[in-house]
């Protein structure tokens, strides 16, 4: 069996039905949105539909949507936006298993001198909520807590951190890059202000994201320039990657209610058959609070990207958690952060699944599973017999 792709918390192959919506817009329906000709007037109503389909995912209203190019986009948007409008410059708390794309922005505001705090994780990768009353009292703060871990698909209690953040008047970013498409959200239940997504994880091409801001949180506009996307961000709307993340999310509305929890069922096979084939298999991260479809196992004694490029010799793509930059094998901050030992910290290793997952491709990652695991035991410089 050759391409089984298990990697989609690093990206999500494009649905057929979003590349047919998007096909007219690269090929026929090529005007500028803002151009008052029938080239340019077609065009405009897609973007609105669009919107309106995203909006619909969650709960929000349309015009609370706002287009942009990346999840990693949203991200700065919304925490660089939001800081400066405050007036005052608030306290910034985030988690140390955020993505780079939140750490690193909050980690820039804090050389530019703002007062950051960054949250640690048990060893099941959750948050202590005292500790997020405790970093948000008596002070202005904007909050920024993703919704769902990219490594380990540990899930943070939105509903209960929005509460908390309210009480005292904070603005709360939720970065849900990973939970869009994947869990249920209603924007109208949980007073989420901020609200990151990415195209690309949810079966629409890379290259386009989009930011939710609930209406009446101030967020300084982001691309001056045009008067596109309210203002807010200036700059020709990518009309047929808009009309493919509408697609997306209607689609995702769709398939969610009856596929997760096949999804979980595949995963939960495919991690059991590790843990039962292979000795010294350990899951990271909360197994009773985590994505559908998402699996991250350490194997110990073994270094996860010897694991990947066995796999991908036999055609299986997934993914590390040690990040192989400089030679380094250093593990990465997710997973150091929960305190995970050193020799199982290196081996471990993360499937995710998609709507395209299929049983045959779980059982034929089991099948080779095990042997991969004993060879490379046998050759670990980690010390293992
Ligand atoms: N936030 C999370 C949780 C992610 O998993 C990712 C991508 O992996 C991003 C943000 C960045 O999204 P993008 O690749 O669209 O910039």
């Amino acid at each position: 069996m050759k391409n089984v792709y298990l990697d989609n918390n690093a990206t999500t192959q494009v649905a057929p039905e979003v590349l047919d919506a998007m096909m007219p817009f690269l090929r026929d329906m090529w005007g500028n949105p803002s151009s008052i000709h029938t080239f340019g007037g077609q065009v405009a109503r897609y973007i609105d539909k669009a919107r309106a389909e995203v909006a619909s995912l969650f709960g929000a209203d349309a015009s609370e949507i706002v287009f942009t190019s990346c999840g990693s986009e949203s991200d700065n948007a919304a925490i660089r936006g939001a800081v400066e409008a405050f007036g005052t410059r608030p306290r910034i708390v985030t988690t140390r298993v955020e993505h780079p794309a939140v750490l690193s922005t909050c980690r820039h505001l804090r050389d530019a001198g703002y007062d950051v705090v960054e949250l640690g994780v048990d060893s099941a990768g959750e948050l202590d909520l005292d500790d997020l009353r405790k970093a948000i009292e008596g002070v202005p703060v904007l909050v920024s807590i993703m919704w769902a871990n990219n490594e380990t698909g540990v899930i943070f209690p939105i509903e209960e951190i929005a509460d908390i953040v309210k009480s005292v008047g904070g603005v709360l970013h939720v970065d849900a890059v990973q939970a869009v498409g994947k869990l249920p959200i209603d924007l109208r239940a949980v007073p989420v202000d901020l609200l990151s997504l990415s195209g690309h994880k949810l079966h629409a091409p890379k290259g386009i994201g989009a930011l939710y801001i609930r209406k009446g949180t101030k967020v300084r506009p982001f691309l001056l320039g045009g008067h596109q996307e309210g203002g807010r961000r200036a700059g020709t709307e990518n009309v047929p990657y808009i009309v493919g993340l509408g697609r997306a999310c209607t689609l995702a509305a769709e398939w969610m209610p009856h596929e997760t929890s096949k999804l979980a069922a595949l995963r939960d096979k495919l991690e059991a058959g590790i843990l039962a084939t292979c000795e010294d298999a350990t899951v990271n991260g909360s197994t009773a609070n985590r994505l559908p479809n998402t699996s991250n196992v350490s194997l110990e004694f073994v270094e996860g990207e010897a694991i990947l490029l066995h796999l991908n010799d036999l055609g299986i793509a997934a993914s590390s958690g040690s990040a192989c930059t400089s030679g380094s094998l250093e593990p990465s901050h997710v997973i150091r952060a929960m305190g995970v030992p050193f020799t199982a910290a290196h081996g471990s290793t993360r499937f995710s699944l998609s709507r395209y997952s299929t049983e045959q491709e779980i059982d034929y990652v089991l099948k080779h599973m095990p042997r991969i695991v004993k060879k490379l035991r046998e050759l670990s410089p980690f010390g293992r017999k």
